[in-house]
């Protein structure tokens, strides 16, 4: 589903990425952790197609759908308008007006949908980010520190959030400095460090995949 080959990225004669590679299958959720800095963005960036290797390859089959650390909504247009805007561009149709009403109440926003993003609280953000990306059934979601700033409660809401999101088969690679989350979360967890791969392990597989990463 994704393959990346010894890919480097380069910033002002520093290597962010430094011979990456793994390969993941489809339905797979894996995290991508490692230290502020690290590289997972830049990752992220590029497999994405928002940035590019300077050299090796990234292969990903599908659609994919990037939800941004700060979401990235658009703050003039309503929930409502913010979730059929690029659907209702290219789809002459009205059937993106059912989907977009079943996932807006599947993610619990129905009240929300004349709402602005400025007057929603971070949480619903992210879910109005969600339901905009699910809108074009993504094969491939990719989630750039969806927990960060988030309290212990919060975060529970948000690892059954993506559990719904894995229960529709869709591939998963989540960024985050928060090992504890993805290690409740990820089928699979490649740590970077410097740009480098330090570790790739399953984390069900070894007793303290925490304390073996954080030893890496
Ligand atoms: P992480 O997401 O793990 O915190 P990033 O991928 O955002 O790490 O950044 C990795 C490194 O690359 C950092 O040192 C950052 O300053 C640098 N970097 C990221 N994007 C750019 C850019 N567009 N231009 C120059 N340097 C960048
Ligand atoms: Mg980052």
């Amino acid at each position: 589903m994704i393959k990346v080959t010894h890919v480097r990225r380069i910033f002002g004669g520093t290597a962010v990425l430094d011979d990456v590679t793994f390969a993941l299958e489809k339905s797979c959720v894996l995290g991508l952790a490692g230290a502020s800095g690290s590289g997972k963005s830049t990752l992220l960036r590029c497999l994405q197609g928002l940035d590019f290797p300077d050299s090796g390859s990234i292969q990903c089959s599908g659609r994919v759908c990037f939800i941004f650390q700060d979401f990235q909504l658009f703050p003039h247009m309503t929930v409502w308008e913010n979730i059929v805007y690029a659907p209702a561009l290219g789809n002459k149709k009205t059937d993106y007006a059912k989907r977009a009403k079943k996932l807006l109440k599947d993610l619990g926003l129905e009240a929300k949908l004349d709402e602005y993003p400025v007057r929603l609280s971070g949480g619903q953000r992210q879910r109005v980010a969600l339901a905009r990306g699910l809108m074009i059934d993504p094969d491939i979601l990719l989630c750039d520190e969806p927990t960060s700033g988030l309290d212990f409660a919060s975060v529970l809401d948000v690892v059954a959030l993506l559990n719904s999101v894995r229960d529709r088969g869709v591939t998963m690679v989540i960024a985050s400095h928060d090992l504890d989350f993805l290690t409740q979360m990820c089928d699979r967890i490649v740590l970077l460090k410097n740009g480098t791969v330090a570790a790739d392990i399953s984390p069900r597989m070894i007793p303290s995949p925490i304390d073996y990463l954080k030893h890496q």
